[in-house]
């Protein structure tokens, strides 16, 4: 991408965003390239969301961040939808395309998918079932992209059924909605367990969930990453299963869209990581 030689903007686009780690990561990237750019925090209320959409071609930005309130709100208002953005049907990344228009993106899941494979390089979506608890955002989007990995069964714990039963209506594949009373024993011969609910996350108690049918050799993940080890990834430290936390995911979740907006992919490095925890 010859847009590399020039100064090249990108930002997120949320309301709030001041607590996002994305500006953090994107900093880093462009001067550890030696890249003459900057990642910018874009604070727009809901009733300003078209207005500030016009502004990113305006403006020269390359492409911008999604983030709440605005994912799914950005859909109508932008002009084409990638296919995995359009089946999880919220954006989290944008890139302006050199005629102006807007082109969305969904990176999360497979940032989820991608940090899963980091920390076990020989995962596989098809090598057992696998349990994701959550019907939120989060879960919607690792849903997504386990499907298109090849997961051949995918059982959906959450604590309001209906949510999972549409969850699994929307997102076409091998997905068993399992009611919450029965999420202890929908862990049996489970291959990755998926925590996907807010539970767990700093200030917020544990989730409930009673590990002891789960396979000692099943991946145990996590899309929380404050803290760096919930209740549930110590739980299941302490009897052998292998874990990995939430932030595999951010960091995979940015790589792609950097590599859009500057025409590079950039590496996770420890000194990223570090970088990263110190926002913490
Ligand atoms: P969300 O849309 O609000 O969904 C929340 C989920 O948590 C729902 O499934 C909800 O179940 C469940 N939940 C809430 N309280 C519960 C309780 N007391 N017991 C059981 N389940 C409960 O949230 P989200 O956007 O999906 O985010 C979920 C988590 O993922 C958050 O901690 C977020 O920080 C994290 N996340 C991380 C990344 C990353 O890059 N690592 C990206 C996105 C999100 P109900 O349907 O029953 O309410």
């Amino acid at each position: 991408m010859s847009a590399t030689k020039t100064f090249g903007l990108a930002g997120i686009l949320g309301w709030p965003v001041a607590h996002s780690r994305s500006p953090a990561m994107h900093n880093y990237w462009l001067a550890e390239h030696g890249l003459p750019g900057s990642y910018v925090l874009l604070p727009a209320p809901p009733e300003r969301l078209p207005a500030a959409l016009a502004g990113l071609p305006a403006l020269g930005f390359r492409g911008c961040n999604v983030t709440t309130p605005h994912k799914q709100a950005v859909m109508p208002l932008i002009d084409h939808i990638d296919p995995m953005a359009a089946r999880i049907g919220a954006v989290n990344m944008i890139v302006v395309e050199p005629d102006g228009s807007l082109r969305g993106f969904n990176t999360d899941g497979n940032g989820f998918v991608q940090g899963l494979r980091d920390a076990k390089p020989d995962w596989r979506a098809d090598e057992g079932p696998i349990a994701i608890v959550g019907a939120g955002g989060a879960a919607r989007s690792i849903l997504a992209a386990m499907i298109e990995a090849g997961a051949r069964e995918i059982r959906l714990v959450n604590r309001t059924h209906e949510k999972a039963l549409r969850l699994a209506a929307d997102l076409p594949g091998p997905v068993v909605p399992v009611r919450w009373e029965e999420r202890a024993e929908a862990l049996r011969g489970v291959a990755t367990l998926v925590n996907a609910t807010t539970q767990g996350s700093a200030g917020k108690p544990a989730l409930d969930l009673a590990l002891d049918a789960l396979p000692r050799d099943a991946i145990v993940g996590d899309a929380i990453y404050v803290p760096p080890e919930t209740p549930l990834l110590a739980a299941a430290r302490a009897r052998g299963n292998r874990t990995v936390n939430g932030l595999g995911m951010l960091l995979n979740q940015a790589r792609p869209a950097f590599h859009a907006w500057f025409g590079v992919m950039p590496s996770i490095t420890p000194g990223l990581k570090r970088a990263i925890e110190a926002t913490f």
